[in-house]
C-alpha cells in the first residue's frame, strides 16, 4: 500500500494493512499484519505501532527451514529526500536510527514491513539454541542420528605447546 503524505489528515489515521514484501533469501508464507498510527507535522511523518508476522528460514547449523515468528514495535520518523541536502543527509543519518525517507510524497508500507523483518532476522539463523549441526565429516544431521564419524580437534595440551611456539619464533 502506497501512503499519500498529502491525503494524511491533520488529525492523523490509524491504519491496518497487510504486505508481503520480497526479501531474498527470506521466505514469507503468510502476509504480515500491521496496524500503524501515522501522524505528520508539516513534511515529517511518524510512524508507530505493531508489525507482526512469520518468516521462513534455513538453519545456519543443520540447514533445515524453520519458522520463526515476529512481532516488533516500529517507530520511524520519515522525511522527504528530496527537501534535505547532502549535509542534512548525512547528519540525519548519524543521528537517528529511527528515521527514513520518503520520494515523491509517497510512502510505501511495504518498506516499514521490509525493514522490521529485515532488523529482526538473525545474522546465524539457528532452528534451536542446542542445534546440533551437520557433521562436518558426512554430513549426516546430528539433531536425527549419530554417524559414529572422528572428528578430529586439537588437544588442548598441543594447543598450549604451539602457543609457546609460536612465542618463540617471534621472540628469537
Ligand atoms: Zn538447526
Ligand atoms: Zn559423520
Amino acid at each position: 500500500m502506497k501512503l499519500e503524505v498529502f491525503d494524511i489528515p491533520d488529525e492523523g489515521v490509524e491504519i491496518e494493512i497487510e504486505e508481503t514484501p520480497k526479501i531474498d533469501g527470506v521466505k514469507i508464507t503468510q502476509a504480515f499484519k500491521a496496524i500503524l498510527r501515522i501522524e505528520k507535522k508539516g513534511v515529517e511523518v511518524f510512524v508507530k505501532g505493531i508489525v507482526s508476522g512469520e518468516v521462513e528460514l534455513q538453519c545456519s547449523r543443520c540447514l533445515r527451514e524453520y519458522t520463526m515468528p515476529i512481532k516488533t514495535l516500529v517507530e520511524v520518523t520519515y522525511h522527504p529526500i528530496e527537501e534535505l541536502n547532502k549535509e542534512e543527509l548525512m547528519e540525519l543519518k548519524r543521528d537517528e536510527m529511527d528515521i527514513d525517507f520518503y520520494r515523491d510524497g509517497l510512502i510505501d508500507t511495504a518498506d516499514i514491513i521490509r525493514d522490521q523483518i529485515l532488523l529482526n532476522i538473525p545474522m546465524k539463523p539457528l532452528c534451536s539454541e542446542n542445534c546440533k549441526g551437520l557433521c562436518p565429516v558426512c554430513g549426516t544431521d546430528l539433531n536425527e542420528s549419530e554417524c559414529g564419524c572422528v572428528v578430529k580437534e586439537i588437544d588442548p595440551r598441543m594447543a598450549v605447546l604451539q602457543t609457546l611456539l609460536r612465542r618463540m619464533k617471534t621472540n628469537g
